[in-house]
C-alpha cells in the first residue's frame, strides 16, 4: 500500500517498483463508513461521517494505476456521482513516476499504456539518472511546480535522456496480449464451457485478484447494529466469491468457471460495451499476487479462434 512520507528519506526511490495495493484504495477504501444512525422515540436519526476534504498528494503513481483511476472515474463520476469517492478524488494531486524496472507480469503496453508516460496525472516524472525530468500535465501540476524550489529548465540533453529512459522501459515490457480482435474472440467463446472449466480449474476463488485490481470496484453494503444505534458501511466485494450473486431463489454463478469467465468478460467485453474502454491496464497484479499463479494473459491468449459447433 502507499505509505505516508515524512518528507526527508528518499531512499525508497532506489528500490520502489509498484505497490501491491493500488492507489484506488486511497479513494475507495476497503471499508468505509457511509453514515451512522440512532433510533430514538421520534424515529431514526442519521449522521454523515465528517466530510473528507483533506488533500492528498500521491507521489510515484505508475501510468497503469493512473489510467485505472481514469477508468474508475467512468463508474464513480460519470455513470453516477459517488460522493465518498469524489470527495477524495477531487482533492488529490497525482505525481506520476515512470517505471524503470517493470515486472515480468506487466503487460501495460498491450493496453496502449507506456510504463513511463502518462496524461492521467498532474505531473509526470522520469528518472534521468541524477535528476528527474518533470512534465506538467494539468493546471494543478503547473501550480504546484510554480510554488516549488530547486526546479530548473530542462536542457536538450535532459530531454534526450528522458526519451531514452522511456523507450528503454517500454521495451522491457515483454509480456503481450493481442487486443485488436479480442471482442471477436470473446463473444463466440462465452458459452464455451469446456474452455472456461479448463481455464478456471486452479482458481481458489479467494478474490485477491479483484481486491488488488486497480479497476475493480464492486462493493457490498452492510449495517453494524448494537442495540438502537449503528453504522452503515461499505466494503470491497468480489465476483470471485460464490455467494456474490446469491439471491433468495437462485445463484446464477455457483460454478467457478462462470465466475472466472465473468471477471474476464467484465474487463474485456462488458466495460468496453458500456464505456468504450477495456477495464484492464495490464498492471499484472492479478498475476503477481494470485496464490496459484492464475494468469489472465494466458486465458486471453489461448482463447480458441473457432468454437466447436454444438451437436
Ligand atoms: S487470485 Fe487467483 S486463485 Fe484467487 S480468485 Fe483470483 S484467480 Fe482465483
Ligand atoms: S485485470 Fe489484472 S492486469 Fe488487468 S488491471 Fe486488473 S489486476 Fe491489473
Amino acid at each position: 500500500m502507499l505509505a505516508k512520507w515524512g518528507g526527508k528519506d528518499t531512499s525508497f526511490l532506489d528500490w520502489y517498483r509498484n505497490t501491491i495495493t493500488p492507489a484506488k484504495a486511497n479513494f475507495f477504501p476497503p471499508m468505509e463508513e457511509m453514515f451512522s444512525f440512532r433510533k430514538d422515540r421520534e424515529g431514526y436519526r442519521i449522521e454523515l461521517p465528517p466530510s473528507d476534504e483533506g488533500k492528498q498528494l500521491i507521489f510515484g503513481i505508475r501510468p497503469c494505476d493512473a489510467r485505472a483511476l481514469a477508468i474508475l472515474d467512468m463508474t464513480f463520476k460519470d455513470a453516477y456521482e459517488d460522493p465518498y469517492y469524489l470527495s477524495k478524488r477531487n482533492n488529490a494531486v497525482l505525481i506520476g513516476l515512470g517505471c524503470i524496472k517493470p515486472y515480468d507480469s506487466c503487460f501495460c503496453t498491450s493496453l496502449g499504456i507506456s510504463p513511463a508516460e502518462s496524461t492521467d496525472v498532474d505531473l509526470m516524472l522520469t528518472d534521468i539518472g541524477d535528476q528527474f525530468l518533470i512534465e506538467e500535465i494539468t493546471q494543478k501540476g503547473k501550480e504546484l511546480i510554480a510554488r516549488a524550489s530547486g526546479v530548473e529548465d530542462a536542457t536538450e540533453a535532459d530531454e534526450a535522456r528522458a526519451k531514452e529512459a522511456k523507450e528503454s522501459s517500454y521495451n522491457k515490457v515483454a509480456r503481450k496480449i493481442e487486443t485488436e480482435d479480442i471482442k471477436e474472440k470473446l463473444l463466440p467463446n462465452f458459452d464455451n464451457q469446456d474452455y472456461w472449466e479448463r481455464v478456471a480449474a486452479k482458481c481458489l476463488s479467494c478474490g485477491i485478484c479483484t481486491f488488488l485490481c486497480p479497476t475493480c470496484f464492486c462493493f457490498d453494503i452492510s449495517d453494524e447494529l448494537v442495540k438502537n444505534q449503528g453504522e452503515r458501511f461499505r466494503c470491497w466485494d468480489s465476483c470471485a466469491f460464490p455467494i456474490y450473486t446469491k439471491m433468495p431463489m437462485e445463484n446464477p454463478r455457483v460454478e467457478k468457471w462462470r465466475r472466472v469467465r465473468q471477471r474476464v468478460y467484465h474487463k474485456y467485453q462488458f466495460y468496453p460495451m458500456n464505456f468504450g474502454v477495456i477495464a484492464c491496464t495490464g498492471c499484472g497484479r492479478c498475476i503477481r499476487q494470485c496464490p496459484v499463479n492464475w494468469d489472465i494473459t494466458q486465458a486471453l491468449n489461448s482463447l480458441p479462434a473457432k468454437v466447436k459447433a454444438e451437436n
